[in-house]
């Protein structure tokens, strides 16, 4: 029942009660008219507490409520008496003070979720039953997926029983743990897992942070086969000098044919070493230097000396030149062009068929500087065709290296025009030839 209500219930009753005893006193027409004031004064009484204390009430109450269900902007007006403007503000204060922690909270939260976003880690939080409750973005992208994770083990999501147990033995109190794992998309991920400890310093959940190691796994096993490679192609020519010196000096130097021809051989091969290590210092410079010349070149002078410098293996090979190439200037590293430029000639006089025919074509297009080096030689067979810009790959392994080439020519073309923002390519047909091109920023 509402207060002034009950008021006017209460002063009713009294007013019954008190005319009841009135009656013995007053004349009829007396008590009616105390009635009549009576009853007046309790309306205008109960008006009264209802306007000055029952709707305040009220609107504080409808407030609170709006509050409570979340709703912090809401505000009491300050009017009406001092208990009721002390209630109103102190509520309103609450409400001001509530409505900052929530949103420090939510700035907070929403700062994590950033951070976490923004992290190049894949990170994965779980909780103390060992169930995933969180992942960032970095970590959908290395596992490859964008389904929800929530609520899954790590063994369901990686099926790497070590991963699982290394986060129950943390969740267990263990301590961090580290370990390498390799994911079903063959991406190698090193993981740590540490504990997160609540208040009283028991762990509550566990975070693992993932680094992807795969890119630096490849290059270790590329440094350690490049390593391999280049000790193996040093054996051969060191084991032939080697072997034709012992036979030599164990008198095979008196006979002076087989001395001639074994010294011929010795040569050869140290002539290879030396072709070797060339070559593999060019590489290491390619790599360690950052080509900052871009000299403005006149590209059709520059082609034309490389062909007289190959005069002589033009001309043993009876390789025809053929030149397109209109007056052409391109801003870029002179000297990884002339070096890539001369590996291609070369290839395709060697490897051409005697007679055949080496174009040479350049173009301006959109920008770009289209290079083409075409031969009519024995061709690549299509499945060796994306491995022959890999250092030391040669398609004929048995004549490879008794025809003079490193096997690292191609390699040495593709760091140089790469890293002047360019690319090289191929196209090959087996007994037609080969054609490579060039395309660099003009
Ligand atoms: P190499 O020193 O052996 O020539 P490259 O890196 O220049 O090494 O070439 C790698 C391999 O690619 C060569 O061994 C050869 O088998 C093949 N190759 C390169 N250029 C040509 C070409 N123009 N025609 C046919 N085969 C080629």
């Amino acid at each position: 029942m509402r207060l002034h209500s009950r008021l006017i219930a209460w002063n009713l009753l009294l007013i019954f009660l008190v005319s009841f005893v009135l009656a013995f006193y007053l004349t009829a027409s007396q008590l009616a008219l105390v009635i009549v004031i009576a009853v007046v004064f309790t309306f205008v009484f109960s008006y009264g507490v209802r306007v000055l204390i029952s709707r305040p009430l009220r609107e504080i109450a409808t407030v609170s409520r709006k509050l409570a269900a979340g709703n912090l902007d809401q505000r009491l007006p300050i009017t009406g008496d001092e208990e009721i403007v002390v209630l109103g503000t102190s509520l309103n204060a609450m409400a001001q003070i509530l409505s900052a922690r929530m949103q420090a909270l939510s700035d907070g939260k929403q700062q994590l979720e950033l951070i976490l976003e923004a992290m190049g880690q894949g990170v994965m939080v779980l909780d103390r039953e060992g169930r995933i409750t969180l992942t960032n973005s970095s970590l959908l992208k290395v596992l490859g997926t964008d389904r929800d994770l929530a609520r899954r083990t790590p063994l369901e999501v990686f099926r790497r029983p070590e991963l699982e147990n290394a986060v129950r033995a943390v969740l267990a109190g263990e301590p961090v743990q580290t370990l390498e794992i390799t994911t079903g998309s063959n991406r190698v991920l090193q993981a740590g897992v540490s504990p997160v400890t609540n208040a009283a310093g028991a762990v509550d959940s566990a975070v693992v942070v993932f680094h992807d190691l795969t890119e630096i796994r490849r290059l270790e096993r590329m440094r350690r086969d490049f390593v391999a490679n280049v000790s193996h192609e040093f054996k051969t020519p060191l084991t032939s000098i080697r072997g034709y010196t012992e036979t030599l000096l164990s008198g095979a130097k008196d006979d002076p044919n087989i001395a001639v021809d074994f010294l011929n051989t010795i040569q050869r091969n140290a002539q290879h070493l030396e072709m070797l290590v060339s070559d593999l210092l060019k590489l290491a410079r390619l790599e360690s230097e950052v080509p900052t010349d871009r000299d403005a070149i006149d590209l059709k002078p520059m082609i034309e000396d490389v062909i007289a410098s190959r005069r002589n293996a033009i001309h043993e090979r009876e390789v025809q030149i053929v030149l397109e190439c209109p007056e052409i200037q391109i801003h870029t590293d002179r000297s990884r062009l002339y070096t890539a430029l001369a590996n291609l000639i070369d290839n395709a006089i060697h490897y051409n068929k005697p007679g055949g025919e080496v174009r040479i074509n350049a173009e301006i297009e959109d920008g770009y500087l289209f290079l083409a080096v075409v031969d009519t030689g024995q061709g690549i067979p299509s499945e060796e065709l994306p491995r022959i810009f890999e250092r030391f790959y040669r398609v004929d392994k048995s004549r490879g290296r008794d025809s003079g080439g490193t096997g690292l020519g191609l390699s040495i073309v593709k760091h140089a025009i790469e890293s002047q923002g360019g690319t090289i390519s191929v196209t090959s047909r087996l007994g037609t030839g080969s054609a490579f091109t060039i395309r660099l920023p003009q």
